[in-house]
């Protein structure tokens, strides 16, 4: 974004700015512009690269979307613009008027200019063809309605009504028309406002943020599915815990996610009192972030003490305990995912899998470490051990860096015994060496429960290090446990 103290002298320089900096990106000569220029000027219309294009190029974000809103039949310009272009696939969306295609990496939309009404019950509006400017109106927020022409005499020139520059420069959040309206007509915006905020790290203007709180309740009318991905959207942003701060602070956390508001506030009894969950929850995604853009490990930091409320209790020798808050925080999560709409695949069990864990490092290091506790360890978590050493690392959230450094430099000792471990008794992805055939042929056994009592024995004396995790071995202890539970020989 170039950069400029504005006021209204400033702007002619400010837009000169832009130009050039238009200019610099070569967006200018692009060549699918060029050709829809010349198309829509065929079809005597107007057109426009708009939104979240213009608004990222002048943020110097990278952008792979490009909107292009015609005066016309979106479609049929779409159709001639691919058939000049040749090669392109494309792909038409009759009931929404609109035409995709890629094009050397970038996914244009077509689209004919609409104004657009609202009734109470719904967020699907009634649309009619409208101008460019109608178009602008029905945008969500200033800094999502600039336009930039690509009509042969006012090529490349910004069409900005709302003033979007200037929100842009003072990273603002803003509706174009009255925000109540905004809000009530299409309850999305209000989680839109707040992921932008969220991702731009921008403000939301005062009586913005006030129409979001007094139109709260009005989320209730938009999918669940629409509102995980503008969470996710969150989720994976640099800072998360800006817009659950901003979702707590209007309202709408306590809607659509009960769960995490009721990690928020601090309890006292006798003096003593506990840390602020939620705020304890916020730190660790956000420290999480720098280590992972894994979404689900980020779902994992955001969940990891969801059962703290459900398993809170005060007494005078232990003060607040949250006993076995890892167990039954496993347990609600598919809950969580099904009212969510998120999937109730190998992605959920995972974060079950890191919830249920997640103390398990940190126990490791308050004792002596020793090799079968690690290799427990090893053997629970598989595969996913370094998901869970990132997750418990960010956990470290203490105010005292003494601490925090006391606990990473133990963390590294567990990582190193882990990695000890892992190299000489391979129980990360833990096969038992000696298999169910070889025990029943072993003591003329058909299927049944002995045979499952020995197989476990070996699995235990195992991770006890009692025996190594070699065939040799386990097939010696087989014997000895076969004799011990009073099984004989196959001669
Ligand atoms: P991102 O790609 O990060 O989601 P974007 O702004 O490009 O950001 P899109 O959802 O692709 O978001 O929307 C493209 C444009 O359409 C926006 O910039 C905005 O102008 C407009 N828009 C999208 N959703 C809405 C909505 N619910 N209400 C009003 N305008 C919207």
């Amino acid at each position: 974004m170039p950069n400029c103290n504005w006021d209204k002298n400033c702007r002619f320089v400010t837009l000169k700015l832009i130009e050039e900096h238009l200019k610099m990106k070569e967006y200018i000569d692009n060549i699918v512009f060029k050709i829809t220029s010349e198309i829509s000027a065929d079809h005597k219309c107007e057109a426009y690269a708009i939104g979240g294009f213009v608004r990222d190029i002048l943020l110097e974000r990278k952008t792979t979307d490009i909107d292009i809103v015609v005066t016309g039949n979106g479609i049929d310009i779409a159709k001639d613009v691919a058939k000049r272009l040749g090669k392109v696939k494309m792909s038409v969306f009759k009931n929404f008027g609109t035409a995709m295609f890629k094009f050397q990496n970038i996914e244009y939309e077509f689209v004919g200019a609409r104004k657009e009404s609202y009734s109470h019950n719904s967020r699907k509006p009634i649309v009619e063809k409208g101008t460019i400017k109608d178009d602008q109106n029905r945008r969500d927020f200033t800094i999502n309605t600039l336009a930039i022409s690509l009509n042969t005499n006012t090529w490349g020139e910004l069409t900005d009504p709302f003033d979007g520059v200037y929100d842009l420069e003072n990273r603002t959040i803003k509706t174009p028309l009255e925000p109540g309206i905004t809000f009530s007509d299409d309850p999305l915006r209000m989680m839109r406002a707040i992921r932008f905020a969220t991702q731009l790290q921008f403000r939301i203007e005062d009586k913005t943020f006030e129409a979001i709180t007094k139109n709260r309740e009005r989320i209730n009318i938009v999918s669940m599915e629409r509102i995980t991905d503008e969470i996710n959207k969150i989720i994976l942003s640099e800072k998360p815990s800006t817009g659950f701060k901003l979702l707590e602070k209007t309202g709408l956390l306590k809607i659509i996610f009960p769960e995490l508001q009721k990690l928020k506030g601090i309890d006292k009894k006798n003096g003593i009192s506990h840390k602020d969950n939620f705020y304890h929850t916020l730190e660790v995604l956000d420290q999480i972030t720098s280590s992972t853009d894994n979404l689900w490990l980020r779902w994992a930091a955001l969940l990891h003490d969801i059962a703290k409320p459900a398993t809170k209790k005060f007494d005078n020798v232990h003060g607040w305990t949250f006993h076995a808050h890892n167990h039954y925080g496993q347990k609600m999560i598919p809950s969580i995912f099904k009212r969510l709409r998120l999937p109730l695949n190998e992605k959920m069990k995972f974060i079950q899998k890191m919830v249920y864990l997640h103390m398990r490092p940190i126990a490791l290091i308050e004792d002596i470490v020793t090799d079968s506790a690690v290799r427990r360890l090893l053997f629970e978590a598989g595969d996913d051990i370094d998901d869970l050493m990132i997750l418990c690392e960010a956990d470290i959230t203490s105010k005292n860096p003494k601490k925090v450094e006391k606990h990473l430099r133990n963390f590294k000792i567990v990582r190193r015994k882990l990695k000890e471990i892992e190299e000489k008794d391979r129980v990360r992805n833990f096969q038992p060496p000696i298999s169910g055939d070889v025990i029943m042929k072993t003591f003329n056994l058909k299927p049944c429960y002995e045979v499952g009592v020995i197989k476990s024995a070996i699995k235990e004396a195992i991770l006890d290090g009692e025996i190594n995790n070699s065939y040799n071995e386990a097939y010696q202890f087989m014997i000895k446990k076969g004799k011990e539970i009073g099984l004989t020989l196959n001669n």
